[in-house]
């Protein structure tokens, strides 16, 4: 099964009662998406949410599911986001026989790095990212030292210590820009109703 508990040095940013832990990424607002079954539920037009709490190195559990009823295609297909820092995005997508563009698909960084293979389980299953990222370095409002991400999707190894090369961004070559060394998670509302539970956090120090 792709649940694994927390363990007891974790955050746990949601355990499958309520949203206190997170907020609209657009005001600040308590978070608007659903809570039902344990989960919670994309709810389109609300926008992304973001977590109270900010982090930098971490290792993130999160599990997610995409609609059973398949509707649309390509990236218009269970598509959410998974972001590190709000900026790096690795890409949650019903990606079971559903071709779109390779840096697109399923535990891609978005925009820059296909997964090492298509884990993905049908629509409806519950699906599994355990993520270790370590965040950038800035000097003197330069990048340092790049963002670094590995994921494991479903317990598949599908991305391996990967540099990123800044922000993911939607056809355009991400670029860095400064930030502070610790920020929110975002969860991305794409339009669809994609759903998530027991997401939790280690921080890594550094
Ligand atoms: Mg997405």
């Amino acid at each position: 099964p792709a649940t694994v508990p927390p363990p007891s040095d974790a955050v746990v940013l949601f355990d499958g009662a309520d949203l206190s832990g997170w907020r609209s990424a657009r005001d600040g607002r308590p978070a608007a998406w659903k809570v039902e079954g344990g989960a919670m539920v994309v709810e389109s037009r609300t926008g992304d949410i973001v977590s109270a709490e900010s982090f930098g190195d971490v290792q993130l559990h999160i599990e997610w599911a995409t609609p059973a009823a398949v509707s649309g295609d390509g990236q218009g297909r269970g598509n959410s986001g998974v972001f590190l820092m709000e900026r790096y995005e690795i890409q949650v997508l019903d990606s079971f026989q559903n071709p779109t563009y390779p840096d697109g698909q399923a535990a891609a960084i978005y925009g820059q790095t296909p997964p090492l293979v298509n884990a993905s389980r049908r629509p409806g299953d519950w699906q599994a990212f355990d993520i270790v990222f370590i965040a950038p370095r800035f000097a003197q409002g330069v990048v340092i030292s790049p963002a670094r991400v590995t994921v494991h999707h479903n317990g598949v190894l599908v991305q391996h210590d990967v540099a990123l090369m800044g922000a993911t961004a939607h056809r355009v070559v991400g670029v860095y820009e400064p930030h502070p060394p610790a920020a929110p998670l975002k969860l991305q509302d794409h339009g669809n109703p994609v759903r998530f539970r027991n997401i939790w956090v280690r921080r890594l120090g550094g």
